[in-house]
């Protein structure tokens, strides 16, 4: 299937917390490329993993986008009401018998990983397969995971350049619909941009690595592919990446100009002798702004 040829971008912040200024970057660089190319860009929250969920996070982080001058194109949507589609989907595969239940605990899932050596130098575990050919006898299923064959999966990335991984030697059969019944984000992700008909997806290189599973979920669902560009993670003092769990710390929207400001040098437009409204700001970054400018390195920008 070809790529919608209008530029589609999207933002799709999960609400485990108010924006912070990693999440910052990911929407203004989103936002600024899909403005530059004349585009659309649309905001999605992707409320699927609600033991994961912040109550208000949602608003808040809508708020924010405001403040900072991010504004997005018609309805918002939310996730939590997709699950029919998600089903859909799961149900697609089902029926082209690349879908297996799978009845492993975590911890039977490390314990075979030591007994088979199946780790990788990453550190991110694989799949080692023990339901593939069928469940034990007397195991009930659990998961759900989508088969991966021997899928090499390689994508030109607008940023980090070529990027390729082995799946089956990387990642293994991953976990579409999970123990708890609850539709895996690599699924959810895959429909919606599809559905949203998202032709350039930028986002956070920290996400780099689930592009390939994402990838081969397209090609079995028969959706295009989109164009990727992968933003350099921003990581506070102890190279950690910004998040909830590394207690970043939420933006002030009262300080959306200065915040904006950082987030532009970040991405590689040093605006220190440009304007200072937030209008301005956006303004004349959307014309100056180049993905070539973009540095591929994850790096530390800590508030201040
Ligand atoms: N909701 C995901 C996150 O906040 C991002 C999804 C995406 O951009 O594909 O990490």
């Amino acid at each position: 299937m070809t790529v919608e040829s209008r530029y589609r971008g999207r933002f799709a912040p999960s609400p485990t917390g108010p924006l912070h200024f990693g999440s910052l970057v990911a929407a203004l660089g989103s936002y600024l490329d899909a403005r530059s190319n004349g585009g659309t860009w649309l905001v999605r929250i992707d409320d699927i993993d609600p033991p994961r969920e912040m109550p208000g996070a949602t608003a808040s982080i809508l708020r924010s986008l405001e403040s900072h001058g991010l504004t997005w194109d018609g309805e918002v949507v939310l996730q939590s009401t997709r699950i029919e589609a998600y089903q859909d989907a799961l149900d697609q595969l089902r029926r082209a018998g690349v879908t297996y239940p799978c009845a492993c605990t975590r911890k039977e899932i490390a314990d075979s990983q030591r007994r088979f050596g199946y780790t990788t130098s990453a550190g991110s575990n694989v799949y080692p397969g023990t339901c593939r050919a069928g469940m034990a006898a007397g195991k009930s299923a659990r998961a759900e995971r989508v088969r991966i064959g021997s899928a090499v999966i390689g994508f030109d990335d607008l940023i980090q350049g070529p990027v390729s991984q082995d799946l089956a030697a990387e990642v293994g059969d991953f976990v579409l619909r999970r123990a708890d019944g609850l539709i895996a984000y690599q699924l959810a992700v895959v429909v919606d941009d599809a559905e949203q008909r998202i032709s350039t997806i930028v986002r956070g290189a920290d996400l780099l690595d689930s592009t390939p599973r994402q990838i081969h979920l397209q090609r079995l669902l028969e959706v295009s592919t989109p164009r990727y560009a992968h933003l350099p993670v921003v990581v506070n003092a102890s190279g950690e990446k910004l998040s909830k769990q590394t207690h970043a710390i939420p933006l002030d929207n009262h300080q959306a100009a200065a915040n904006l400001t950082r987030a532009l040098r970040f991405l590689g437009l040093p605006s220190d002798a440009g304007p200072a409204g937030v209008t301005e700001l956006l303004e004349w970054a959307m014309r100056v702004w180049n993905l070539a400018h973009v540095p591929h390195e994850r790096a530390c920008a800590e508030p201040g």
